[in-house]
């Protein structure tokens, strides 16, 4: 009898294919199949194999009680709090808030940055670890988080994203990123929206990061995507926006200037991952048949104007390059390559907004009657059909202070769950979507 496992996790509530004595195919569901076949397969390798992924993908959480008994990060907490929240994880943010303070920044970030504890940190990847072992579960071969990327930021900006330890010790983003990956197996997203170019150590960590991911190796197990941030949006080009509308025109064109020097330079930074196609733009705007004043300067004949500029400077730093030192482009087919892919990138503006954030008050109407909706939806719901919604259509993130939330573009809630971290247990911030009152509960 021969199995074809393509992605078990996807199998399991989808088909399997098998070939009967006969040698005919079949298909059934997986779960049908290990039932059915359970007997004449006996413990064979292959058969524990499944039955390991089986209690991970639907869990008997009663016979797994007690599998995470004395791993500390969850100590006190019941297989199924921690078993539920792992298999759909999706974000782990190292950082909270952000100092780019975007205009349009769906998920509201607060301007100033709290880091995690390292410390705690490790201790959530060697206690998943642990558990994979006990499992006898292996993420990283078989890609059973439903995922398709782990982010390592929620509410904060990528080139922020690195940890200090108790002696003082400097983890950066890759290094974060493998030990996230080695324990979920799902690769890592990148985003960023620039950093000061003034800022030394910023400059460096970020070239750091580029240098690590111009290995194929490194980028192409470790990361799902890496995307520059480009749009009218950012605090620094919004208060150039502000002094022009106050007739402060010098003012207004230097803050537009240091936006615009502000992007170039991330864009020629990452200049190796674009020859390779490994970095990618997000470019974002408003439609121009978008009306109100409010809306002034971040439509898209806004941004093709801002973009101009912004890939002018970027040619010349990358002639400058070619021409002189040529750190990075070191030929003219390398000068077409990254060209090519920077134009492609920034040409492509979208304009579909759904989650505004900060702007959404311009939206209050529509908002009302969706929240109306919501409520009458939920008040109506039996738990069992709100936990089915929870489990499809949310996933987890863990806080820095180790609680464990369910979150999606539009709700979130709040669960049961909080790994035992030590040095941010207390810590507290807001985020959109705010937290529901409803606490989800898995004990
Ligand atoms: S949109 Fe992104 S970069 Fe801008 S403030 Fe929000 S988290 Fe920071």
């Amino acid at each position: 009898m021969q199995i074809y496992p393509i992605n078990f996790y996807k199998e399991c509530n989808k088909n399997i294919t098998y070939k009967n004595k006969d040698n005919c195919q079949s298909n059934v569901t997986f779960t049908s199949f290990f039932d059915k076949f359970h007997h004449i397969v006996g413990e064979t390798t292959q058969e524990k194999y499944i039955k390991s992924l089986k209690n991970f993908v639907n869990p008997d959480y009663l016979k797994l009680e007690g599998v995470q008994n004395g791993i500390e990060v969850f100590d006190g907490l019941s297989a199924r709090q921690i078993l539920s929240n792992l298999r759909d994880l999706l974000y782990i943010p190292i950082v909270r808030g952000c100092h780019n303070n975007c205009t349009h920044c769906y998920l509201s970030a607060q301007p100033h940055v709290v880091r995690a504890s390292f410390e705690d940190f490790k201790s959530f990847i060697d206690g998943h670890r642990e558990l994979n072992k006990r499992l006898q579960v292996d993420f990283a071969k078989k890609k059973l988080n439903r995922n398709e990327y782990v982010g390592l930021f929620y509410d904060s900006d990528g080139s922020d994203l690195f940890l200090r330890d108790k002696h003082g010790n400097i983890h950066e983003f890759p290094e974060l990123n493998r030990m996230q990956y080695s324990v979920t197996g799902v690769p890592g997203l990148f985003d960023t929206a620039g950093w000061n170019v003034r800022n030394k150590s910023i400059q460096e960590r970020m070239e750091r990061f580029v240098q690590y991911y111009s290995d194929k190796e490194n980028y192409s197990t470790e990361i799902h995507a890496i995307n520059i941030s480009v749009n009218p949006f950012h605090r620094i080009y919004a208060k150039s926006l502000e002094f022009g509308k106050t007739g402060e025109i010098e003012k207004s064109k230097k803050l537009r200037q240091i936006y615009v020097e502000r992007m170039s330079n991330a864009l020629f930074t990452f200049s190796p991952l674009f020859k390779n196609d490994r970095a990618h733009i997000l470019a974002r705007s408003f439609p121009d048949s978008q009306k109100g004043e409010m809306f002034d300067g971040v439509r898209k004949s806004d941004y093709k104007k801002l973009v101009s500029e912004i890939y002018s400077d970027f040619k010349k730093k990358l002639f400058q390059d070619y021409t002189g030192q040529q750190k990075y482009v070191k030929s003219n087919l390398d000068l077409l390559l990254i060209d090519d892919a920077v134009r492609r990138g920034l040409l492509h503006c979208d304009t579909h907004l759904e989650h505004l954030g900060r702007l959404l008050d311009s939206f209050k109407d529509l908002l009302v009657s969706f929240e109306m909706l919501d409520s009458n939806v939920l008040s109506n719901i039996s738990d069992n059909k709100f936990m089915s919604f929870i489990k499809r259509s949310t996933f987890s993130m863990i806080d820095i202070n180790g609680r464990v939330y369910r979150t999606n573009a539009f709700n979130s809630y709040k669960t049961d769950t909080c790994l035992n971290y030590k040095d941010m247990k207390n810590f507290e911030m807001d985020f959109l979507p705010k937290p529901d009152k409803k606490v989800i509960k898995y004990k």
